[in-house]
């Protein structure tokens, strides 16, 4: 038999690609000389369909016969979309997380570039003033104030706008010649050089907080640094002055938020310290938003970037620094296709491209706490407030014997009182929205089930419906028991609904507020809302999570959480870390300023050890101690672990491809590695979907990713596999 060729014809030569498909390999194709650089796109087709593609190499052989390779169709680039140092980041990613890589790259593109658009910004409306006869404005005040700020330097019509000028006066200004519209790019604008630093509110820096920055300012090359402040410490100062020589030196600053954190506050804070180009990239932005921003990380228009989850992958130009406030946040974690985590690539980033990197949080996650301890990251420890802030005192309220109204006792009612009295604020967090997290009938017992999930559904009595919060289906409550056609439905169990409208007769001379995902949906309303909290509009605040990240409220001294006591005893083992991470949150609400708070946890369990050890010791007593259990108990981060999860519209779908997979993968396994399950989801039933996994664990990461590898090839043989949806997750943060 003839060996097929595997060196291609003149005047063409190989590129190898990856494209956006669930598929573990790359995939070569012909393309007339000269080549398209790595990390290019062109567009390729395959099977039947044309996709977009990003070149990886040009290898000089393949393994296909070269008669079935097919010619690229077009090549999109000519100046590549990610740079050396992202494609070397992603490939690494790619094998870090067993992920198909065509996923993996396209994930650090926006989605205009993943459709095979131009990288480049678009043209703008941008305003000129022109010269022409100004004697017709002396009685125009208004459009002569136009002109006087047209004329030295065009301005776009959002900025006229900012800056009181609407487009009738621009128009007019336009009738008499004096301006007149032209598209053209967006200016990239040159920041570098000699840059001014707003001194004004740069506060004195505590000997805790200088000495951190006097660290951070010297570090030069790949230094990780663990920065543990206690809420309101000043970690954000801490931040913008390590920022300054890296700005001055004429290199970006990346500053990654969790999702909830990136209010207009936070990047208000950076603008007015910093008078330089800042740029955010997170999700809610549209389309074209999102490319010219990422255009402007990437040609380096953009000085200081604050971004969420995917900022990390954004191309920079010349990067000097990483920022990561609330590091223990899940939210960097993603939950669905590439499952990376943010801040595990943040740290290979910094180290590829030697700068320093620097994880902030109140609470560190225990990865970094034990990371911090064996001397991986430097620690930097801010345990005080500056200035007259003082430190909120802890109490454990014991919700038993006593009658609960609306989930308060009358002692919490009577430090509510308290607080109301002197004029100050008193906030409550209950991390459950609606009215009652149950619906259920008085007389026969029937409880209004979610058909989908394996789960009741929320009352929220807003709206008189039903909603499941796992599957977002929502209903109207019925009128009557379908079962035995009662109508004495009732709810049980606590909602900040509930709770809100309680407060209304308990403390009818004070407003309440409420603030969940519910009544902040529409946009600017949860801005709306904090802004009526600043202004004392309101004396009650009751909310979720939501209110518990990050705000600043002055007056608020007494902080209580209503019903925790379900943590206390959940299944996933961070779980108590999870709790022990907000219930610090919601602390650090308390005593911000100068008025001392309390905090107060309401709880059947007062004598907890988790909650005693919080409440009396703080976190890093409670931390020192879990470590410690999972240290003996081997779970991470004293071992590694991985998830393959797999979900179908039948439960035996799943077990089809699991068992077998668990069978054969274990004569394979080293006795280093642990295989547990497969075991359903303790929600078995989501969505209509039933979900199973199986739990690999080892104490080496090698081990446990050559056992993963081992596992997804047999996943490959298995013909169940077709019938299921599944997934490997490496480091994952939660069971099902
Ligand atoms: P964290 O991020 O640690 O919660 P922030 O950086 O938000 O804390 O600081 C809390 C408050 O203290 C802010 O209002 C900040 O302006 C102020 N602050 C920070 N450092 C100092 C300082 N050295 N002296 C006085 N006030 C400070
Ligand atoms: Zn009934
Ligand atoms: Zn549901």
């Amino acid at each position: 038999m003839k060996k097929p060729a595997t060196t291609p014809p003149a005047q063409q030569a190989l590129l190898r690609v990856v494209l956006p498909v669930p598929l573990r390999r790359e995939f070569d194709y012909l393309c007339p000389l000269p080549l398209p650089a790595p990390g290019c796109r062109v567009r390729v087709p395959f099977g039947n369909r044309a996709l977009v593609g990003l070149v990886l190499a040009h290898p000089d052989q393949t393994d296909v016969d070269l008669a079935r390779i097919k010619p690229v169709t077009t090549i999109i680039d000519t100046i590549p979309v990610l740079g050396e140092a992202e494609l070397k980041l992603l490939a690494w990613a790619a094998r870090y997380y067993l992920h198909p890589p065509g996923e993996v790259y396209f994930q650090a593109l926006p989605t205009l570039l993943r459709k095979g658009e131009d990288a480049g910004y678009k043209p703008v409306e941008v305003w000129h003033g022109l010269d022409g006869d100004t004697s017709t404005l002396s009685r125009a005040v208004k459009q002569k104030q136009a002109f006087e700020l047209l004329a030295p330097s065009p301005m776009t019509p959002g900025e006229l706008a900012a800056r009181g000028v609407p487009s009738a006066i621009l128009n007019a200004l336009a009738k008499k010649g004096l301006a007149e519209k032209k598209e053209q790019l967006p200016a990239r604008s040159d920041w570098r050089g000699d840059i001014r630093i707003n001194e004004d509110g740069k506060p004195r820096l505590t000997t805790e907080q200088a000495l951190a920055v006097s660290l951070l300012q010297q570090a030069g090359d790949f230094s990780p640094f663990l920065l543990e402040g206690i809420t309101g410490s000043g970690k954000t100062e801490v931040y913008l002055q390590a920022m300054e020589p890296v700005l001055k030196a004429g290199k970006q600053v990346l500053v990654m938020v969790p999702e909830i954190g990136l209010t207009p506050q936070t990047i208000a804070r950076f603008q007015r310290r910093f008078p330089l180009p800042v740029c955010t990239l997170h999700s809610a932005m549209n389309e074209r938003e999102r490319l010219d921003a990422w255009l402007a990380c990437r040609d380096g228009s953009a000085a200081i970037v604050i971004g969420t989850r995917s900022a990390l992958l954004t191309p920079f130009e010349k990067l000097g620094l990483i920022i990561i406030d609330e590091e223990h946040d899940s939210s960097f974690k993603q939950q669905d296709g590439f499952r990376y985590h943010a801040r595990d690539l943040a740290l290979l980033r910094a180290q590829q491209l030697n700068i320093p990197i620097v994880l902030g949080s109140a609470t560190p996650s225990f990865e970094s706490l034990y990371n911090a301890a064996s001397g991986k990251y430097r620690l930097l420890t801010l345990s005080q407030r500056p200035g007259s802030a003082t430190m909120a005192e802890h109490l454990l309220l014991d919700s038993r014997h006593v009658q609960l109204e609306a989930g308060l006792s009358p002692q919490l009612q009577q430090l509510m009182a308290e607080e109301l009295e002197k004029g100050n604020q008193v906030m409550l967090f209950l991390n459950r929205r609606g009215y009652a997290p149950v619906l259920l009938c008085h007389d026969c017992g029937w409880l209004a089930d979610c058909e989908r999930c394996d789960a009741h559904y929320t009352w929220h009595k807003s709206g008189n419906r039903l909603h499941c919060h796992h599957c977002d289906h929502q209903r109207a409550r019925p009128p009557q028991c379908p079962q035995c056609g009662s109508s004495q439905l009732v709810g049980t169990g606590l909602g900040t609904e509930q709770v809100e409208q309680a407060l209304a007769a308990m403390f009818p001379q004070y407003n309440a507020i409420r603030i969940d995902r519910d009544n902040t949906r529409r946009k600017g309303s949860f801005e709306q809302h904090l802004e009526g909290i600043r202004a004392g509009k309101y004396q009650i605040l009751i909310g979720t999570q939501m209110l518990a990240k990050g705000h600043h409220f002055p007056d608020v001294t007494l902080v209580a959480m209503l019903d925790v006591d379900g943590a206390l005893f959940a299944g996933d083992f961070r779980a108590a870390e999870r709790l022990a991470q907000l219930y610090i949150q919601v602390a650090g609400r308390a005593g911000r300023a100068s008025k001392p708070g309390r905090v107060v946890l309401q709880t059947h369990h007062p004598d907890h050890a988790l909650l005693q050890d919080l409440a009396n010791q703080g976190y890093r007593h409670f931390a020192h101690t879990a470590l410690e259990e999972r240290r003996q108990a081997g779970l991470p981060p004293y071992s590694y672990q991985a998830l393959f999860r797999c979900q179908a519209t039948q439960g035996e779908a799943c077990r089809e491809f699991l068992v077998p997979l668990a069978q054969q993968l274990a004569p394979a396994l080293p006795a280093s590695v642990l295989c547990l399950g497969p075991f359903s989801a303790r929600m078995e039933r989501k969505a209509g979907q039933f979900r199973y996994q199986m739990l690999l664990q080892a104490c080496s990461r090698r081990d446990l990713a050559s056992a993963c590898r081992r596992a997804l090839a047999i996943a490959d043989t298995l013909p169940a596999a077709r019938r299921v949806r599944w997934s490997l997750d490496i480091d994952p943060q939660e069971l099902w």
